[in-house]
């Protein structure tokens, strides 16, 4: 377990005030990643690193994404303090961790078992508590479904029809879709049973989404 201190307060007040130069308006967002202790998510020696705002290293070929692209992802979600929300690829826990300082109802899928279990294990240190599942999320969480917003935290070659029909009317999909170099973020809004509409945004780039509708079946 690590403390949160002064020094790092500020440095958490210093990456906010980056992002809201990169643009970032929601408020409920800009407070949640302020108190979000980023450098739990990493091991003492990068300290510096934990509060750049920069993707890094968390193992397994996986990455705890760039504090602009979480805050990015989670203004588009439109975060209410009563969503029910999945978040598709758990990682390190900081983005769960980021949700879950706008709402309790979080579940969270990661493909992993290694870092599955060190994300458990991380959000019961920190006495959080998200719904955690271990597997393939490309076709999301059915039996939990349906959600107000899914978010995709690595990159898709497509969207998933499976992941929209979990949807809630009005629900929204924030998903990252393109090729291994990069990915435009889009935003699907479910405007009926079977009515969408699509909205593009920048690029970016993620780790691969694996599983049945992502990039390949890679072992567990
Ligand atoms: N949200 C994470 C970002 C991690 S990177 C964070 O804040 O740290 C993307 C993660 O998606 C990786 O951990 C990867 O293992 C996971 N992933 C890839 N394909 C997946 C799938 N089909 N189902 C669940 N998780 C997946």
């Amino acid at each position: 377990m690590q403390t949160d201190l002064y020094k790092h307060k500020g440095m958490r007040r210093a990456l906010v005030s980056q992002l809201r130069q990169k643009g970032i308006k929601d408020e409920r967002v800009l407070a949640a990643i302020e108190a979000v202790p980023r450098h739990f998510f990493f091991d003492k020696a990068f300290l510096e690193q934990a509060y750049q705002d920069k993707a890094f290293p968390i193992g397994e070929g996986q990455t705890i994404s760039q504090p602009y692209t979480v805050a990015f992802q989670s203004e588009l979600l439109q975060l209410k303090p009563t969503d029910k929300v999945l978040e598709i690829g758990t990682g390190s826990g900081y983005q769960c961790c980021v949700l879950l300082q706008i709402t309790p109802h979080v579940y969270t899928i990661e493909y992993k078992k290694a870092l599955y279990e060190k994300a458990v294990k991380f959000f019961k240190t920190y006495g959080l508590h998200p719904h955690t599942f271990h597997g393939d999320g490309s076709e999301g969480l059915p039996r939990h479904a349906p959600y107000d917003k899914i978010i995709v935290t690595a990159g898709a070659p497509g969207v998933p029809k499976s992941l929209v029909k979990q949807l809630t009317l009005g629900g929204i999909l924030v998903i990252p879709v393109g090729g291994e170099k990069s990915q435009k973020m889009l935003r699907i809004t479910r405007k009926g049973e079977n009515e969408f509409t699509k909205e593009e945004f920048s690029n970016f780039k993620f780790v691969p989404l694996l599983g049945k509708s992502g990039w390949d079946a890679e072992t567990m």
